[in-house]
């Protein structure tokens, strides 16, 4: 199943198989082992070269992947990441998680991830065009929107999306739904840029309603988050709106902390500037909303937030994978954090998360438990909406923000309550004091509706 050099899809398997092991299923019913190596090996892997023009003429080539992963439950679904990290293990591993995540959203959806190595940090527009014009003149043949249905991740925006639409739309000649992401007026979805930020936040709110028995919500709370792309910037903007203080933010240059809380419109001004491949670094030294004594934020060069933030309730992973190590979980869980949830895929190192379930089996009472909810459940907010884009491509169709929203809700408090039925269902814990692992149920109800399927 696991090829030798790919860490990451290793412990993406590795995370799922323990927990599946430990739950009850296999017990329960042993049919569902055997679907183990067929769920666990791409239905399809497509590799290719692209060959690109930069802005002085000079010819240059990246890796370009798409991983066909699982179509059991619907066309794969799942983005393109662009980043010079980019590699077959990573890949897989995003992919993995893809299919799982998808059959949590109940939508149609299988799933599947791709990518290049090209780096788009730096590169003018053109140089961008040129290149996601070349990756889709590869990647075109393979794809389409009862097949295969890309999106965006990290290094992929509206901008990307456009470019590669436009290429797609071109060389078939037909206008299909074959990319989600899309903007407003060529076939995109209302709350698709908002959607993985802002259901991570409803998912959440479950989390604490459920956890205090309905007597707590966002309101008060103080949240930490690292990253400052797409998903960070909705997640911060949606827990403010809920009466939360949101103390930190970060990208791979460092981090701000406000301890009295980042304001929407720095939110929105980092917003304007990461369009512009602005660092945290470079927007602190140039934009004086950062700096004035009322608005100061502090700036930590090279660091991750989770050892700065002091006291916190809620704390957000929302940059990449292996984003929190296992020093870093244990500072969140001794400076009070009681909700861990990720934005990003595989944000906890597996150490991470085993900081986090020991708490959490280790708890007398509910409310002193500490939850921690995996990327595969709390983030599918974001292809949950791209699979609502898909819907209304097919129709003909544009719902009004209120709907997607409401929508987009109804699929998070779904998914929530499958994680945690699942879990109390397929759980050997003997402790009935703590609070069901979102974990083992995210991986056990995922797999049940991929291994039935
Ligand atoms: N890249 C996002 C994810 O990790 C969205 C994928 C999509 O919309 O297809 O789920």
């Amino acid at each position: 199943m696991v090829q030798p050099e790919e860490p990451e899809f290793q412990q993406a398997y590795n995370e799922l198989l323990s927990t599946l092991k430990e739950s009850t299923l296999f017990a329960k019913h042993p049919e569902y082992e055997k679907v183990i190596p067929v769920v666990s090996i791409p239905e399809r892997i497509i590799q290719f070269r692209v060959t690109w023009e930069d802005d002085s003429g000079a010819m240059q080539v990246n890796r370009g992947y798409r991983v066909q992963f699982n179509s059991a439950l619907g066309p794969y679904k799942g983005g393109l990441r662009l980043h010079p990290s980019v590699n077959l293990s990573i890949l897989k591993f995003l992919g993995y998680e893809q299919i799982f995540k998808n059959a949590l959203t109940g939508l149609p959806m299988g799933g599947g991830k791709g990518g290049s190595d090209f780096n788009p940090k730096g590169k003018s527009d053109n140089e961008i065009r040129r290149f996601c014009v070349a990756f889709m003149r590869q990647l075109a043949r393979y794809i389409g929107q009862f097949t295969d249905v890309p999106a965006g991740d990290i290094g992929t925006g509206g901008r990307e999306i456009g470019f590669m639409f436009g290429a797609y739309k071109q060389m078939q000649n037909q206008w299909e739904g074959v990319l989600t992401g899309k903007g407003l007026s060529w076939g995109g979805s209302l709350i698709r840029p908002e959607a993985t930020g802002y259901g991570l936040v409803y998912y959440v709110e479950k989390m604490i309603e459920k956890a205090t028995n309905g007597k707590e919500t966002f309101a008060g709370k103080r949240v930490a988050i690292s990253g400052s792309g797409n998903v960070a910037q909705y997640a911060a903007l949606k827990a403010i709106e809920l009466g939360s203080t949101v103390v930190s933010l970060s990208d791979s240059t460092g981090t701000i902390i406000n301890q009295k809380g980042i304001s929407p419109e720095q939110i929105y001004a980092i917003q304007a500037a990461k369009l512009q491949f602005k660092s945290l670094k470079e927007i602190i030294a140039t934009d004086k909303s950062f700096t004035t004594q009322s608005t100061k934020c502090e700036y930590l060069p090279g660091e991750r937030p989770w050892v700065h933030v002091g006291a916190v309730d809620v704390a957000l992973p929302s940059a990449t994978q292996n984003e929190v190590s296992g020093e870093e979980a244990k500072a969140l869980v001794a400076a009070g954090c009681k909700f861990i949830a990720e934005g990003s895929n595989m944000g906890s190192t597996q150490e991470a998360i085993d900081v986090f379930e020991a708490e959490r089996k280790s708890a007398s009472a509910l409310g002193a438990s500490i939850w921690y909810a995996p990327g595969k459940a709390a983030n599918c907010g974001g292809v949950a909406v791209s699979g609502l884009e898909m819907a209304q491509n097919s129709q003909r169709e544009s719902w009004t923000a209120e709907e997607v929203d409401q929508k987009l809700k109804d699929i998070m408090v779904n998914c929530f309550e499958n994680c945690y039925e699942t879990s109390v269902a397929y759980s050997a814990e003997t402790n009935k004091g703590s609070l069901p692992s979102l974990v083992m149920g995210a991986n056990v109800a995922g797999f049940i509706k991929v291994a039935d399927a």
